[in-house]
């Protein structure tokens, strides 16, 4: 059991490393280096501040929040 825990939790491979935009707080990878920054702006290390009314989801991105209250409540903007 705890070697498989071990390999779940090994990091990300060195390969992926290098040709990825990793975030050095929460170790988040990304492939492009403008995505990478706009976590690092919009979300690294902030709480999920919108919420549903009519779930549990959250979102810590307006854009999120709203695709999903029209994806999933069918409630319009
Ligand atoms: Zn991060
Ligand atoms: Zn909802």
């Amino acid at each position: 059991m705890d070697d498989f825990t071990e390999v779940l939790l090994s990091p990300v491979p060195a390969l992926n490393k290098f040709c990825m935009h990793q975030c050095e707080k929460c170790g988040r990878s990304y492939r492009y280096r403008e995505n990478l920054l706009r976590h690092i702006r919009v979300e690294c290390g902030k709480e999920a501040q919108f919420h549903c009314l009519y779930c549990k989801y959250k979102s810590k991105q307006k854009n999120n929040l709203q695709r999903h209250l029209r994806c999933r409540h069918k409630i319009s903007f």
